[in-house]
């Protein structure tokens, strides 16, 4: 059985529907992408899994309990955007510790978690350190730090390494390789690049205008590309 089954999920804002009955299903432990072009929906549709967007019909399951009623809080969901929503007046060590004092988690706990999070994700010895002083890998390290700390099933990143130079996205993508395997979460990775989706993922699900158009193996799609759109947009990455 999968963990993550998507069922026939529509949306629309207003009289547009932007997402147009999409069915995913996605095994526990894998990185799956959403690898498609801006204004696809891909968006759309990781803020739907996450609860910040309503969703008009279908269903959404993770572990075989039905999440799409619930609160953002209650999915077990950790999320990362494009750009650091970190807190600008609290310190590395205050931020990660935001996500479990909201869980209600005694003060020693949070201290001991958030270090070892810090830890993991390579900020050793930047606790006491703002954000504005820190560079923008940095910070998505905090962001990775803060959305996992609270041991989530599943990792929502839409586009988490776009704005960063592409030196330190290879470091990145490495660092959620990683985190991916020492924590056994489940990942989903929204991304335009193809070489990212490529090098990063277990899964593809390639999308276009609101439906997927295609999903496999890396290996898979980029030898068999089914339709015209997914032979132009994967034939771009070499
Ligand atoms: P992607 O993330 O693939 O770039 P989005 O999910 O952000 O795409 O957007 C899909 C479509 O939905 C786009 O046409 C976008 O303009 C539209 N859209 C997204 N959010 C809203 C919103 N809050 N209100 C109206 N239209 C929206
Ligand atoms: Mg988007």
């Amino acid at each position: 059985m999968s963990f993550i089954e998507i069922n026939n999920l529509r949306k629309s804002f207003g009289n547009t529907e932007v997402l147009h009955g999409l069915n995913l299903k996605i095994a526990r432990g894998q990185l799956a992408a959403l690898l498609g072009p801006s204004g696809c929906g891909k968006s759309t549709l990781l803020r739907a899994i996450a609860g910040l967007n309503s969703i008009d019909e279908g269903e959404i399951i993770i572990d075989g309990r039905r999440i799409d009623g619930l609160a953002p809080k209650d999915r077990g969901l950790g999320m990362v955007f494009q750009h650091y929503a970190l807190f600008p007046n609290m310190n590395v060590l205050d931020n990660v510790k935001f996500g479990l004092e909201m869980k209600g988690v005694d003060k020693k706990t949070r201290d001991t978690e958030a270090k070892k999070m810090i830890d993991l994700v390579g900020l050793a010895g930047k606790e006491e350190a703002y954000p504005a002083n820190l560079s923008g890998g940095q910070q998505q390290r905090v962001a990775l730090a803060r959305s996992l700390v609270t041991k989530p099933d599943v990792l929502l990143l839409d586009e988490p390494l776009s704005a960063l130079d592409a030196q330190i996205r290879v470091q990145l993508r490495g660092l959620i390789k990683s985190l991916q395997a020492e924590l056994g979460i489940t990942v989903i990775l929204v991304t335009h690049d193809q070489e990212e989706a490529m090098s990063m993922s277990d899964y593809i699900f390639v999308m276009n205008q609101g439906h997927i158009v295609q999903e496999g193996s890396p290996t898979y799609i980029y030898r068999h590309p089914q339709s015209e759109f997914a032979t132009r947009f994967i034939g771009d990455y070499n």
